[in-house]
């Protein structure tokens, strides 16, 4: 990481990190088991993957860790952790907000340790708290920024750094509500730290540094042999994350698109590859798909109208029950009395069904998956839905959508199917490659 930033140093890096390893995953496990009770394996799991974890990470990269300040200030910070786990053990309840508090520590002692070591290198730091200029609402575990204040603050914040030569180092994924609570942006939100610094700052660049080549064909766990796409625009990009593309958070893209500001996405085991760039208008190449995406732990909940109310009435219902839940529908098909929507199965609560069913009657499949076809211009071969569906012969398909976006074809079947699908389509769609999209 050191030699990472070392190399970029004349660009005037902000350096954003995300939490080390498994430790955001740890942390809520260890909540997690708090709040059923079990304090003793919260405390082992934080003994052994996340304090033993960081602690030995310290001393192997910091000479004299022992005596230094980076010492006391890991030791707050799992003095906090401990006690927070304490009270959730206590109270039996793992709320949102302290979801948030308590997976803040991530980006918190990862800043803490890699800041030391960036200083220990001869680089000149400033380590900044990134929960006093990335300001949200209160809608803990997937928090929202307030873009005119944070954008503000940021400026406040990190200019002057920038200004005095030092190199800002900051937390990914962490925020604050203008009361100060903290909150967090939701998985892989660091990401979407860094393009609203970016955003604000009006960068040139952002650089955003994973363990894995790029944004793939498909996912390799699925397809071994996926190949890394070098170049794509920032709506595919957008499609792609919010169909279901692990790699970036979702909402990477907006800040990046706004100021049109390329994404790239680099490979830390593979610091020379040329890895992934998002840009506004990369050259679109001869394959007509770029990149397979897939959902899975979906259910299709299907509303049946009662026919006491019009056509329209009933479509402005089911929205309003779903943006007073914030449920996010992947893909509606409707028909005069019937509406299906495919949402995350997480997100089907008591509340969400209950308002539903004063309407009609409401009913769920389960185990679903989406999956995705991104590319720019899908719509304009004239017989794709021919060619996708000619792969999946016999495959039940549980709803489609083709036609709201010329960037994208979805469809949805039994989340068994998902691999099967996806082999087919890989094999089928990139069976010759345009050399200057992938490698
Ligand atoms: N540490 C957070 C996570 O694991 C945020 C991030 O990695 O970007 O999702
Ligand atoms: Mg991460």
């Amino acid at each position: 990481v050191t030699e990472i930033i070392r190399k970029r140093i004349q660009l005037q890096p902000v350096i954003v990190f995300s939490a080390l390893g498994k430790t955001t995953r740890n942390l809520l496990t260890a909540a997690q088991h708090a709040a059923k009770g079990d304090e003793n394996s919260a405390a082992q799991l934080f003994e052994k993957h996340i304090k033993n974890y960081h602690y030995s990470l310290a001393q192997n990269l910091l000479p004299d860790f022992e005596n230094s300040q980076t010492k006391n200030i890991l030791q707050q910070y799992f003095d906090e952790i401990t006690r927070l786990l304490g009270g959730i053990a206590i109270i039996r309840e793992l709320t949102p907000r302290s979801h948030d508090k308590i997976l803040s520590y991530g980006e918190l002692l990862s800043s803490a340790i890699l800041s030391a070591v960036l200083e220990n290198a001869g680089i000149a730091v400033s380590l900044l708290d990134a929960r006093e200029f990335i300001i949200t609402n209160d809608l803990h575990t997937r928090a929202e920024p307030h873009i005119a204040e944070t954008e503000e603050r940021v400026t406040q914040h990190i200019l002057p750094v920038l200004e005095s030569g030092k190199v800002p180092v900051l937390q990914g994924f962490i925020g604050s509500t203008c009361e100060g609570i903290t909150t967090t942006l939701g998985f892989e939100g660091s990401d979407f730290t860094t393009a609203l610094i970016a955003n604000a700052l009006d960068a040139t660049d952002i650089q955003v540094w994973k363990d894995v080549p790029g944004i793939m064909t498909a996912d390799p766990v699925i397809i071994a042999n996926a190949h890394t796409v070098k170049s794509i625009s920032f709506e595919e990009a957008a499609e792609l994350t919010f169909l279901g593309a692990k790699v970036l958070h979702p909402k990477t893209i907006e800040p990046a698109r706004q100021k049109n500001i390329p994404v790239h996405i680099f490979n830390t085991k593979d610091t020379d590859a040329s890895g992934t760039t998002i840009s506004e208008n990369p050259d679109s190449g001869a394959n007509i798909v770029k990149s397979i995406a897939y959902k899975r732990k979906l259910s299709i909940i299907t509303i049946h109208s009662n026919r006491l109310i019009s056509s329209y009435e009933f479509f402005k219902m089911v929205f309003d029950v779903l943006d007073r839940e914030r449920v996010t529908s992947y893909l509606i098909n409707t028909a005069e009395t019937n509406i299906a929507l495919a949402i995350s199965t997480d997100d089907i609560t008591c509340t969400l069904l209950d308002d539903l069913e004063q309407f009609g009657t409401v009913s769920i499949q389960d185990d679903m998956a989406s999956i995705s076809l991104v590319g720019k211009n899908l719509n304009l071969s004239g017989d794709f839905a021919t060619q996708v569906f000619n792969q999946l012969k016999n495959q039940k398909i549980v709803m489609i959508a083709h036609g709201s976006s010329p960037l994208h074809f979805t469809f949805v079947v039994q989340e068994a199917a998902v691999e099967n699908c996806i082999q087919k389509l890989h094999k089928y769609f990139f069976k010759e490659l345009d050399s200057h999209i992938f490698s």
